[in-house]
């Protein structure tokens, strides 16, 4: 680590975010200011809340006419990645017995609930 901090990448970093501010506008005024999972709109401060999703995950891959991208809010936007996230832990033989078992006990724990109350 004797290499001082390279410029290359904080370039890098600013080309990327400059990037990205473009297709973000370009997806903005293409499609409606709305979530595309809750349906929320947005305006003025609160756009900011709202974020494209690359619906391929590919953020490199960006078509001028927008059919890669999907405009969703913070919070769907976690959670369209987070289900990404799941399927691959659940394809994944290490990780998949104890997210199931978690899961199946949750589960379970709730339908002894329901079973009490009926
Ligand atoms: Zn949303
Ligand atoms: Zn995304």
């Amino acid at each position: 680590m004797s290499n001082p901090p390279s410029k290359v990448d904080a370039l890098l970093a600013e080309a990327q975010q400059r990037r990205e501010s473009s297709y973000r506008e370009k997806a903005l005024k293409m499609y409606p200011w709305i979530c595309g999972r809750c349906g929320r709109e947005f305006s003025g401060k609160r756009l900011s809340e709202l974020t494209v999703h690359h619906r391929d995950h590919n953020h490199d891959n960006n078509p001028e006419d927008g059919s890669n991208w999907e405009l969703l809010c913070l919070y769907c936007h976690d959670n369209e990645h987070q289900r990404q996230v799941d399927a691959h832990y659940q394809g994944n033989d290490a990780g998949a017995g104890q997210g199931a078992k978690v899961k199946h006990k949750a589960l379970a724990g709730l339908a002894e609930l329901l079973q009490k109350k009926s």
